[in-house]
């Protein structure tokens, strides 16, 4: 799916990124919050995007305007996540092969271990044997130690979730 964060989401949009979907985050701004609104609301029309907001007047202005908002409303990723799969339906996989680069959002493909041997710690290539590159911004992902926090998370979202 097509999301639009609002500057308070930096963590969710991460993580959506990993589940696979296609999230543009604005991040904070030094426009004027009215402004910052105003934009947020323009962008999310333009790209027909989904808008992920905590801002209950932001939410009730883009339901007027005719868009999709979801008001997030829970502090940790994983009820944020259930928050989303409870109004939209969907279900929230983190499968390395769907995912997209959390930092940028462009799309990973896997690469082949000789193409990156030099590229990543000697470590890493003792215990890892699948890699991805992002084809925007070149970063290699791999399952590392930061896996287990991962798997730790999408259980508390299917807990929450139910
Ligand atoms: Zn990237």
């Amino acid at each position: 799916m097509k999301f639009l964060a609002d500057g308070m989401l930096g963590k969710l949009t991460r993580w959506l990124r990993l589940a696979g979907h296609d999230v543009i985050y604005l991040g904070k701004s030094t426009l004027p919050p009215e402004k910052q609104d105003e934009d947020l609301l323009q962008a999310a029309k333009s790209g027909e995007r989904i808008l992920l907001t905590s801002d209950v007047q932001l939410h009730k202005r883009a339901i007027k305007a005719g868009l999709k908002s979801v008001l997030i409303r829970g502090t940790d990723v994983a009820s944020q996540l259930a928050e989303i799969s409870r109004r939209l339906g969907v279900k929230m996989e983190i499968v390395p092969e769907n995912s997209r680069c959390p930092l940028c959002n462009g799309k990973l493909d896997p690469v082949e271990r000789s193409s990156i041997e030099k590229l990543v710690p000697e470590n890493v290539l003792k215990t890892s044997n699948l890699f991805w590159r992002c084809t925007e911004c070149q970063k290699i992902y791999w399952r590392g130690r930061h896996w287990e926090k991962i798997i730790e998370t999408v259980k508390q979202y299917r807990k929450a979730v139910g």
